[in-house]
């Protein structure tokens, strides 16, 4: 008995091994896992002098938008 499915594309998941990007607007950032499996407590992080922080939960890499930086006065 043959079924035929469809394999979606997974264009929109990243690469395996892979940590997730996301650009922010503030050194000042929350992350919670976003839900789901990879859900953890809500977490505050501050980059400080840096431009990047990663989360040690699920290991997400927050990202300073250096355009918002340059924008700080
Ligand atoms: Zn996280």
């Amino acid at each position: 008995m043959a079924q035929s499915h469809d394999t979606p594309p997974a264009s929109a998941s990243p690469l395996p091994g892979e940590p997730e990007r996301i650009m922010v607007s503030t050194r000042r950032v929350a992350c919670d896992g976003g839900g789901g499996a990879l859900g953890h407590p809500k977490v505050w992080y501050d980059m400080g002098d840096d431009t990047s922080v990663e989360c040690k939960y699920c290991d997400r890499l927050f990202v300073l938008d250096p355009a918002a930086a340059s924008g700080e006065h």
